[in-house]
């Protein structure tokens, strides 16, 4: 459909019917999930014709991308020669506009006098794709993307493995063009194709992050694995923040195997360690995270966005925001801006929200959200301060919730009693 760039290939999907029973298996563009973004779906046990594979085929063609990255590559180099009157983008196809095509665009918008800065600045230029579930992209505000690069810097890393992060890699790429001290390099892989062209092959590979595909076969792989094994491996970090609606186990499965391509090294004896992440997600699918990996623990930082609708205002005023960063580094090297209020725990040995208290009985700092949770003796762990205990449930529940149960667990907590839509993870208050 329109919100997918160029598919990869297909994953296979279970629709879950009733609990216990295994679900009717089917395959779906890996980048589109919703069958509504997308027109390729088949059922595993599917006879497909003849003439659908050729509707297929045809549609894959016209949806292909105008020109190839290295075309791209070319037109940006004569693009940038231009005096700036004659440098357009057509808004209308986010399309940098080379004179001789002007005239296929008759009718289009156009953003005239496009500047080097802007150039630079490729997220600023091009629409947020706002396709909802799958290619939905959400922009760090400044403040955050500052943050970021600098605890990377602090934490003495050189290159930062850029996946589903333009912003981030944008803001690297400037700083490095600007200053020639300035040691910090970023690979960038995403699925939005416009971002070719803006990068060479070494700063941009299409890639989709759900099954490990690069576009670019194996020279695109070639690069990844270069940057990866660039200074022995060392003072590399993944920095990822994928789509909220990507399931967590694909997105796993896509990042190990980033990491095994790193860990190909073959630094000897040195196979245990693990290559550093930072993964940006919601805090409600910490527990999903935590299960495909166990060594990774959620910083309370809130990371903010230019772009958001989770947003929601709290108490202080001040946007809170439910995207995290989780990571294997160790917590207390994770220095948090006491000025935006976080402070240090002892105890915890992590820094946490200003808001977070340590409870006595859990031993830890518990709330997620950054508002003081309270300490529930039933459920025997501490729970939001909306929260209350339900005997029915058998559990601590907002008081106006429904005590009727689903047999279906919820996507997003994976807790019985309620569906996705109704997930009390996903709203703050
Ligand atoms: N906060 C980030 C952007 C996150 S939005 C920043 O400001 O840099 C999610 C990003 O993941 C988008 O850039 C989107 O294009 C990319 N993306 C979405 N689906 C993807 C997929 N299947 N494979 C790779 N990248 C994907
Ligand atoms: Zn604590
Ligand atoms: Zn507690
Ligand atoms: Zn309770
Ligand atoms: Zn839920």
């Amino acid at each position: 459909g329109n919100g997918c760039a160029a598919p990869g290939p297909a994953l296979l999907f279970a629709k879950t019917s009733r609990a216990g029973e295994q679900g009717r298996r089917f395959y779906a563009c890996s980048a589109c999930r919703d069958r509504k973004d997308c027109s390729f779906f088949q059922w595993e046990d599917e006879k497909v014709s003849e003439t659908r594979l050729a509707a297929r085929e045809e549609y894959n063609r016209n949806h292909q991308p105008s020109f190839t990255h290295r075309q791209n590559v070319e037109r940006l180099k004569n693009f940038v020669v231009l005096p700036l009157s004659q440098r357009k983008f057509c808004q209308d196809c986010q399309q940098l506009l080379l004179p001789a095509e002007w005239q296929d665009h008759s009718g289009h918008h156009f953003q005239c006098d496009i500047s080097t800065a802007q150039l630079k600045t490729p997220s600023q230029l091009l629409n947020p794709l706002e396709n909802k579930k799958t290619n939905a992209q959400y922009l760090f505000a400044d403040r955050s993307c500052q943050f970021l690069l600098d605890l990377i810097i602090a934490l003495g890393f050189r290159r930062v493995l850029s996946v589903g992060t333009p912003r981030l890699h944008e803001m690297i790429q400037s700083k490095a063009s600007q200053d020639q001290d300035f040691g910090v390099r970023s690979l960038l892989l995403d699925i939005d194709f416009r971002y070719s062209q803006f990068y060479t092959e070494d700063e941009f590979c299409h890639y989709n992050m759900f099954n490990h595909h690069f576009f670019g076969g194996e020279a695109a792989h070639e690069t990844c694995r270069q940057f990866l094994h660039q200074d022995k491996g060392e003072r590399v970090i993944l920095v990822t923040d994928p789509p909220f609606g990507g399931l967590v186990e694909a997105l796993a499965s896509g990042f190990k195997k980033l990491i095994a391509m790193w860990r190909e090294t073959g630094k000897e004896g040195d196979n245990n360690q693990e290559m550093p992440v930072f993964w940006i997600f919601p805090y409600f699918f910490e527990a999903r995270i935590l299960e495909f990996f166990p060594s990774f623990s959620m910083m309370d930082y809130q990371v903010d966005y230019d772009n958001h609708a989770l947003y929601k205002h709290g108490k202080t005023g001040r946007r809170q925001s439910p995207v995290r960063i989780f990571t294997n580094i160790t917590p207390r090297m994770i220095v948090l801006p006491v000025e935006e209020g976080y402070r240090f725990c002892t105890i915890c040995q992590r820094y946490v929200s200003s808001g977070n208290q340590h409870c006595e009985i859990c031993n830890s700092c518990t709330s997620k959200d950054g508002r003081r949770w309270k300490h529930c003796a039933l459920c025997n762990k501490c729970v939001k301060p909306s929260w209350f205990h339900c005997d029915k449930c058998n559990c601590c529940a907002l008081q106006d919730h429904s005590c009727e149960r689903t047999e279906a667990g919820c996507f997003v907590c994976g807790k019985a009693g309620h569906k996705r839509s109704a997930c009390p993870s996903l709203s703050l208050p």
